[in-house]
């Protein structure tokens, strides 16, 4: 009966978890905004309390009614302004948003509430007791536990019953259709914010007497509702109440059981475990991603070649002199430069993949660690033991990274912040961490015979040589095929795996490269401070390094070194020890302005007349046109297909799609032959496009199969059946935005030389490359782009974008093309000259074409066979002629007259006739 007593501090501080989980969830599911500072807003909470119970001696119940019902709102409705101008925002931005409000909270308390004195709130909920079975349970706990399932309960019952609470309902599922019946989406949402940040309230103020006041233990306290909240799948309330009392109890029970050597840590660890096993284990479906991401794109301008290489040139030379005035300062730049490697790592993850990681100072600490062990305890050798320090970050930076390719950014960002403080509470405090009882650990600078590199000076210019070496490569990878896949992915992941690119393998490539980097940068700095200790790993100072990167804006590898010298040169200099936080408070208020303030850049002048000055021709690929159509006319068409002895190429049979009880295809069957043109046709939702995103992987149908040239597709994934020689192009044309005609092109040239092979992700041979540009030119030429060859695609007309994404498929070479309604949004003409263009490439290359299209006289123009959809079903299947005459088609169109669609193209049916 021994459990009971640990039960009930579980059920407790489970209930309080769940509490502040509700909050979030509720937050989460009505604006797509993740609230990362969630727990800053209980911190927060608890230290009103405090001032106005302790300070000013209000009665508790008023104290605690002012900081729930009047603070909380007044924070809630800030908070929905904020939210507001991050909902769509990049993901990056979105967090670096919230990550600030949590810095400026944790900044704010500690400025004013300084760190010296030891605050605490003293119990003010009924004291006494009462025996349950042999135990005496506290009236406090009891209270407690009452409050907070009080409080879900209130907020479950309103949400269901009230006019209020059922259209937050309906936010979440379609806010646009809220707007429609007369209630405003964003008043409804300021109402969830409030009550999120009631909610989060209240359990900072059930906090509060329970340990001396903290901004950051309050803070990553509540990130244990994260576990909560991932237990009802990010979206059930009262799921998620029952989660944080299932971490609540499980890490009470923990304490029970787990007591000696390292399983003695766990308990404070087990919400983070808890966290990654639902984010790594539980069913997709269930955990589905609502951060409504839209990318912004702007052509980004980069500086030229000359002037980043001269620029370069002059930072190491000035770096070169700093042993010459640095003075007690060096061992710091050398930390800088070390850290100019973890900045980089973020910069690849953050701004060129559009992926967040919360935990890069993680990185560090194990990469310092590693070091530390492998030079003293293993005895190897310091150029061995720094790469091997790198090495051994790269496994678990590709177990954080499932959770992201299984779920989705959001859940990287999650995940990682949840590892940084796992990693603490479970491994700082060992000793083969940070050395017996946290003493601190050594690391080694090398011992050479010629010379002295574990001097200051002679170290600093070990690092500043490695660094260079580094930020070249670095900036190589960036400006090679691996920078162009993660610009790709980050635009339209769709088109990406489209094009054959598994996208998952370069997201996780680019996540362990940068694990390795923070991880040497991690070593690289132990070495400089020669003692290392837990303290300069705090997992909160991950974020801190985030919201740097996100401020110091794209430029590789400028920003890292400009991060590198704010972050650790600045308070160097300061001999103030509030620097730090006060650099903390600046960092989160900017994230916070970025959010709200318009975008700054160079301005146009001085971009242009940089370009002017350095711009060489030969820097960018503007290759003379001259030579470039002689290429292509030496070159023959990349892939010639594989004609299957019966003649068929792509079979789709008996195919069955099912979204959530309407069958959006039932048995449907098609059939694609090389050289021919096959129309798939029928009213709006009929089922086509369902068709090609069966044909394509998107969707799993529930029955049936696709072959391709006689083999059984199974279960490929798109990018496996793209680079298998399914080509496709997207009803909402799906193109890389920031880019010109001739990259969109070329993307699908470079897609299909893409596989599962990490290195294909990393590097293109001149041969390749030859045949990639050969490729795209044919195809600009094929489709008559070379005009526009050099223009950014997000400016040019939806007729031309629509080109563009056809030009694409063809540059892939693909022996079978679906094109779904590729003549929506063109005039008479060019639709016809797009039929002509079709025609041609089934002729010439042999290729099979499905045509899936509204303008029916295209159809029948140019098509060699018909198919009709209609509810999923294929009606007919012959000859245009055939089709022409069959009065199954015309009831099919004449059927369905209110829809507009269907009507037109009836009208043009009659039309052919
Ligand atoms: P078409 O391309 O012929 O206009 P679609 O294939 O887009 O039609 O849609 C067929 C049916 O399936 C429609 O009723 C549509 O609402 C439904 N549908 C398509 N995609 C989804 C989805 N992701 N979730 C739920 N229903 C869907
Ligand atoms: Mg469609």
């Amino acid at each position: 009966m021994d459990v009971f007593p640990f039960l009930i501090i579980g059920l407790v501080a489970g209930s309080v978890y769940g509490l502040a989980a509700v909050g979030l969830v509720l937050t989460y599911k009505t604006s797509g905004v993740f609230n990362i500072g969630h727990g800053a807003l209980a911190a927060l909470a608890a230290y009103s309390f405090y001032v106005l119970e302790v300070l000013w001696e209000l009665p508790w119940l008023v104290a605690a009614a002012i900081t729930v019902f009047v603070i909380g709102p007044v924070v809630g409705v800030l908070l929905e302004f904020l939210a507001r101008r991050l909902q769509g925002a990049a993901l990056t931005l979105q967090v670096a948003g919230v990550v600030g409000i949590l810095l400026v909270v944790q900044a704010g308390v500690e400025l004013l509430f300084g760190s010296q004195k030891v605050r605490r709130v003293p119990p003010f909920l009924p004291e006494g007791s009462i025996e349950v079975g042999g135990t005496f349970v506290q009236f406090e706990d009891i209270a407690t536990f009452v409050i907070a399932a009080l409080a879900t309960a209130g907020l479950w019952a309103f949400l269901r019953w009230t006019r209020t609470g059922i259209a937050m309902k309906a936010v979440v599922q379609n806010p646009d259709l809220l707007e429609l019946v007369g209630r405003s989406a964003t008043r409804v949402r300021r109402w969830a914010w409030m009550l999120g940040t009631v909610m989060a309230s209240l359990s900072g103020v059930l906090l509060a007497p329970i340990m001396p006041l903290d901004p950051v233990q309050l803070t990553l306290l509540v990130v244990a509702a994260y576990a909560a909240a991932a237990i009802g799948g990010f979206s059930n309330l009262p799921g998620t109440f029952a989660g944080g009392l299932v971490v609540g109890v499980l890490a009470s029970l923990a304490t029970r059981w787990l007591t000696d050597g390292i399983l003695a840590s766990l308990p404070a660890a087990l919400p983070f475990a808890v966290l990654f096993v639902v984010l790594l284990f539980f069913p997709k479906k269930y955990l589905a991603d609502r951060t409504a991401v839209r990318v912004h794109p702007r052509p980004a301008w980069r500086a030229p070649l000359r002037l980043q290489v001269t620029a370069g040139i002059v930072v190491l030379a000035f770096l070169a002199t700093v042993p010459a005035f640095a003075g007690i300062h060096l061992v710091d730049w050398t930390v800088a430069l070390a850290m100019v490697l973890v900045f980089l790592s973020l910069s690849l993850l953050v701004h060129t993949s559009g992926q967040v990681s919360l935990a890069q100072i993680a990185f560090m600490a194990i990469g310092a660690v590693t070091f530390s062990h492998l030079l003293q305890g293993a005895g190897l050798s310091w150029p061995l033991a720094l790469v091997l320090a790198g090495v051994v970050a790269v496994p678990i930076g590709l177990v954080l990274a499932v959770p992201a390719i299984r779920l989705g950014g959001l859940y990287l960002a999650i995940a990682t912040f949840g590892f940084g403080i796992f990693l603490q509470q479970m491994f700082y405090t060992q000793d083969f961490m940070f050395g017996a009882a946290s003493s601190g650990l050594e690391v080694r600078r090398p011992v050479t015979p010629l010379v002295d590199l574990t001097s200051d000076t002679g170290y600093f210019y070990l690092v500043l040589a490695i660094v260079a070496v580094a930020v070249l490569a670095v900036a190589v990878l960036e400006r090679g095929r691996l920078g162009r896949l993660l610009t790709y992915i980050k635009q339209s992941p769709k088109a990406v795996e489209a094009s054959g690119v598994p996208a998952a393998v370069t997201r996780v490539l680019v996540f362990c490269a940068a694990a390795f980097l923070a991880a040497i940068g991690g070593a690289l700095a132990g070495a400089a401070q020669q003692t290392i200790s837990a303290d300069s790993y705090a997992p909160i100072v991950s974020l801190t390094v985030f919201v740097i990167i996100v401020l110091n804006g794209p430029a590789t590898p400028w920003n890292g070194i400009v991060a590198a010298a704010a972050y650790t040169l600045v308070p160097s200099y300061f001999p103030s020890t509030e620097v730090g936080t006060y650099l903390q408070l600046l960092f989160g208020l900017s994230a916070i302005g970025l959010v709200l303030l318009p975008p700054i850049g160079l301005p146009r002048v001085v971009t242009e007349s940089i370009d002017r000055w350095f711009r060489r021709p030969t820097d960018e690929r503007s290759e003379s046109p001259g030579r470039a159509a002689e290429r292509s006319e030496s070159s023959e068409s990349p892939v010639l297909p594989e004609v299957a002895a019966d003649g068929v190429i792509l079979e789709a049979k008996d195919i069955d799609v099912v979204f959530g009880g309407v069958k959006a295809l039932d048995g449907a069957r098609i059939v694609c032959r090389p050289g021919r043109i096959t129309g798939l046709i029928g009213p709006n939702g009929a089922g086509k496009s369902t068709m090609f995103n069966a044909v394509t992987g998107l969707v799993d149908p529930s029955a049936g199969s696709v072959t391709l040239g006689g083999a059984d597709l199974g279960r490929k994934s798109p990018s496996a059946r793209a680079r298998a020689g399914i080509g496709r192009t997207f009803q909402t044309a799906e193109l890389f935005e920031s880019m010109t005609v001739r990259e969109n092109v070329a993307a699908g040239a470079e897609g299909r030389t893409v596989g599962l092979d990490p290195r294909t992700h990393l590097h293109s041979s001149p041969s390749e490359r030859e045949r990639i540009d050969a490729a795209t030119e044919a195809a600009l030429v094929a489709c008559g782009l070379e005009e526009l060859a050099d223009r950014h695609v997000m400016s040019l007309p939806t007729g031309i974008r629509r080109i563009v994404e056809v030009a694409r498929c063809l540059a892939g070479g693909y022996p079978v093309l679906l094109l779904d309604e590729p003549s929506a949004g063109l005039d008479h003409n060019e639709s016809a000259r797009l039929g002509e263009l079709i025609r041609k490439v089934a002729d010439e290359r042999g290729i099979g074409v499905i045509l899936v299209e509204h303008d029916v006289s295209l159809v029948f123009g140019i098509c060699d066979e018909v198919y009709v959809l209609e509810f999923g079903r294929i009606i007919f299947e012959g000859t245009p002629a055939e089709a022409r005459r069959s009065s199954v088609v015309q009831a099919a169109y004449l059927g369905t007259e209110e829809d507009t669609a269907g009507a037109v193209a009836a009208a043009e049916l009659e039309e052919v006739k």
